[in-house]
């Protein structure tokens, strides 16, 4: 089932983004950042990881180098966006190795995001789906919710990995998500730029590591069509 709340949920004026590596607030969330931006409304985007883990194998670019300038492409795709000058946080937990829920690490981070939030209030958020394959999504997602409790602002999740790399278990349960479509063609081509300028994942930049991380074009392709897919929690 459809609903028809998404333009609704998408004119909210304060949209809180939770982007688990950089790239994903482009490939999931582009098209929401670009059509909040040109509508005058605000964006922050939460960086949870520093995307330093993509490629190891390379004796040049040290993981500190590349987590560097993945920050860099962040704040480039951020701009092919339309959203520049919007906030974004940090917060530069280690990529595929998260630290534990309850750990020292883990609670400060929660505390920087409950910080954010609190800045920030923001009236919609976009979290990675909660069930995504990849860890760090799913970590990204227990974070941010966990930060925060007992605020109810509304909140769509929004997969990256599913469809590719995801098991049945991992789809919505009957009666757990409503489905929320955003047309996104006006930005799509914003879009597209936006998941090009992140060039360590979607070039040859980093080339003494053939084991590296590399989108695909069918990855890109399959996640900067004229829509954007989000769910919402049954009952919120
Ligand atoms: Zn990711």
């Amino acid at each position: 089932m459809t609903d028809p709340g998404p333009p609704r949920a998408f004119a909210a004026e304060r949209v809180l983004v939770v982007a688990p590596h950089p790239d994903d607030e482009s490939l999931g969330c582009g098209g929401a950042i670009a059509s909040v931006a040109a509508g005058g409304r605000q964006t922050h985007t939460i960086f949870v990881t520093d995307g330093g883990a993509s490629h190891p194998g390379s004796a040049t670019w040290s993981r500190e180098r590349l987590a560097a300038q993945r920050e860099v492409e962040a704040s480039n795709a951020l701009e092919c966006l339309g959203a520049a000058d919007h906030p974004r946080s940090f917060l530069r937990l280690r990529d595929a190795d998260m630290p534990a829920e309850g750990t020292a690490l883990w609670r400060e981070a929660e505390s920087k995001v409950v910080e954010i939030v609190s800045d920030f209030r923001p009236d919609l958020v976009l979290l990675p789906w909660r069930r995504d394959p990849h860890r760090d999504h799913r970590d990204g997602w227990r974070l941010v919710t966990a930060a925060l409790a007992g605020q109810r602002p509304l909140q769509l999740e929004y997969a990256i990995w599913l469809d590719e790399l995801g098991a049945a278990g991992d789809r919505p349960r009957s009666g757990e998500m409503v489905e929320c479509r955003l047309d996104i063609t006006p930005y799509q081509a914003a879009k597209r730029s936006a998941v090009a300028a992140h060039i360590s994942q979607t070039t040859n930049l980093i080339a003494d590591d053939p084991q590296g991380f590399r989108l695909t074009a069918a990855t890109i392709e399959r996640l900067t069509g004229t829509e954007e897919i989000y769910w919402q929690p049954c009952g919120r």
